[in-house]
């Protein structure tokens, strides 16, 4: 298949998810309407502290563009904003110092992972051991 077909099936894959909505809680966040607590900020990406952690440290880093799902985001970002994206995360994680002991990345998406906000994020966990992958 050549690379037109393969786009035109993701953009109907992307197509099924829902259009962004700019009242989403995080759309505000980046707005500044709703407070944070940042621990890093650069062009692509914002990361804080998610407001009701399931571990002693927990961030979320999102990209500051109107994506929702990866499958949007890979699909229609641009190769700077993937490259800011996935930067930023790793830049995070050396900061706050997590290499060594290690941390984990997660990332909802869809009614089935229970992805509550309709914002691309990356759910950064670290500072305990942190148990099997999917509680079931
Ligand atoms: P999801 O379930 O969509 O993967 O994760 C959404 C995350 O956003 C949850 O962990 C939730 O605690 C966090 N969250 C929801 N509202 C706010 C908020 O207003 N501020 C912050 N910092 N985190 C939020």
């Amino acid at each position: 298949m050549n690379s037109e077909g393969r786009n035109q099936i993701l953009r109907r894959g992307v197509s099924g998810v829902p259009p962004y909505d700019d009242n989403n809680i995080f759309a505000k966040i980046l707005r500044g309407e709703i407070p944070n607590r940042t621990v890093y900020e650069d062009e692509w990406a914002l990361a804080f502290h998610d407001i009701n952690p399931q571990a002693p440290v927990h961030i979320l880093v999102i990209p500051k563009g109107k994506y929702v799902s990866f499958a949007d985001f890979s699909d229609t970002a641009s190769d700077a904003e993937i490259t800011g994206l996935i930067r930023a995360i790793g830049h995070v994680a050396r900061m706050l110092g997590y290499e060594a002991s290690g941390y984990r990345l997660l990332s909802n998406m869809g009614p089935d992972s229970h992805q509550e906000v309709p914002h691309l994020h990356v759910h950064l966990f670290a500072g305990r051991p942190l148990g099997p992958m999917l509680v079931t």
